[in-house]
């Protein structure tokens, strides 16, 4: 079939719950992707943040097909040699105690929110306890991550979401104290909002959260889905700010294209909430996605990957902002390290398939910003590539 006939195939067989452009990818190289009909496109999208190495990186390659080979999927009733190792790490780069393994990044929200749920009810035994979240946040489709993302055009369609949720606004500390009651056991938020339009938590924003939640023994629960794994120069993006979370999720480049999340706790959560038979998973940490989440650490840290995010962070930053001043119909940019937002007066998505007819491949965040999320390897020479024909897309 060509690459027509497939685009066909596909929207008679999937359901149609993506407006998808024209392409059928093929196969990837470090920063390029190929389409069936082998044209070559510069990659700033990284599957959404995932792909941090690059495609077909020789070593996850060979450690997956190792792995492979050995053992794919046991259960959690055994252990297994890649999930001891992929957790030891995790918890050393994340400074957090206790690890559990999901399948994605909304698994990992829903465990956030159990463990948080069961932390207040072995405290108190009340059953009714509520949780705070930030408007226009993104935490996932499933209900219970549904219920704490903050765009009620996700949620509408599919109420009742679950009980005791509220709102308050990213950055505005009243907003947030407005929201804590006697029930509130946790709050939770991305620290950079992904979807909801590149925007940091700011550090003193966040220290006031965190003084918040010490002083009336709320949780706090940082989704770093997005924004962690090194994408803001630092592994989490928390750690900017000398302030922990209590709960933390990741996923995305966690196991860089192989499915899988986590949720981390601290030491004091993690023997005071879930105990054995409150929360499980058929494939969460089996060994092929514990192969992966090792393979990449070991990899972030022997190809200095943050260290190489702060040099081009910066460039990418200078040079969306050089952007900014050409184009009026740009008015803001945002973001932190390689995970950066152009925001225009106007929707983006004929720019987008513009620069997809010129070879470069960006996404959207909302209608109106383009989202810059490329793989943490990128050169500067790619940035300079990729401004070169993003100026073209927004120009003609
Ligand atoms: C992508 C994302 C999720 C959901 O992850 P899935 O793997 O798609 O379930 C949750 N939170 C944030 C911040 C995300 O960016």
């Amino acid at each position: 079939m060509n690459m027509q006939e497939y685009i066909e195939a596909a929207e008679s067989a999937l359901l149609h719950t993506y407006n998808r452009y024209q392409i059928v990818f093929d196969k990837g190289q470090d920063v390029y992707l190929y389409d069936m009909e082998g044209k070559k496109y510069l990659d700033f999208v990284a599957g959404i943040a995932v792909f941090a190495l690059g495609y077909c990186n020789e070593e996850y390659n060979h450690a997956l097909k190792t792995q492979i080979d050995k053992l794919i999927h046991t259960s959690n009733y055994y252990y297994n040699i890649p999930a001891v190792n992929a957790a030891g790490k995790l918890k050393e780069v994340s400074g957090m105690d206790r690890v559990f393994f999901t399948n994605s990044g909304a698994e990992a929200v829903e465990g956030a929110i159990k463990a948080a749920r069961k932390y207040a009810y072995l405290k108190d035994g009340r059953t009714d306890h509520e949780i705070i979240a930030m408007n226009h946040s993104f935490h996932g489709r499933t209900m219970g991550a549904l219920s704490v993302t903050g765009n009620p055009k996700y949620r509408e369609a599919f109420e009742p979401m679950i009980g005791n949720i509220r709102f308050g606004d990213l950055n505005d500390i009243e907003s947030v104290r407005r929201q804590v009651t006697d029930k509130t056991c946790g709050i939770i938020m991305e620290t950079v909002q992904g979807e909801g339009g590149l925007l940091p938590a700011e550090e003193g924003f966040l220290r006031e959260v965190k003084a918040l939640c010490e002083e009336r023994d709320i949780l706090l629960i940082l989704d770093e889905i997005q924004c962690g794994m090194g994408r803001t120069g630092y592994m989490y993006a928390w750690q900017r700010y000398g302030i922990k979370p209590d709960i933390m999720t990741t996923a995305k480049a966690l196991g860089c294209g192989v499915p899988v999340g986590a949720f981390l706790m601290t030491e004091k959560v993690g023997q005071n909430s879930l105990a054995a038979g409150d929360h499980g998973t058929t494939y969460g940490g089996n060994p092929l996605a514990c192969a992966a989440v090792e393979k990449v650490l070991d990899l972030f840290e022997k190809n200095h990957i943050i260290e190489h995010v702060r040099e081009v962070g910066p460039y990418l930053e200078q040079r969306l902002e050089e952007l900014k001043e050409k184009y009026h119909c740009i008015v803001e940019r945002r973001g932190v390290g390689l995970m950066q937002g152009l925001v225009f007066d106007r929707s983006v998505s004929d720019i987008i398939n513009r620069a997809l007819e010129g070879g470069l491949v960006l996404i959207n965040a909302g209608t109106n910003i383009i989202r810059f999320v490329p793989p943490l390897i990128i050169s500067k020479e790619n940035v300079d590539e990729m401004i070169a024909i993003l100026d073209n897309s927004i120009g003609s």
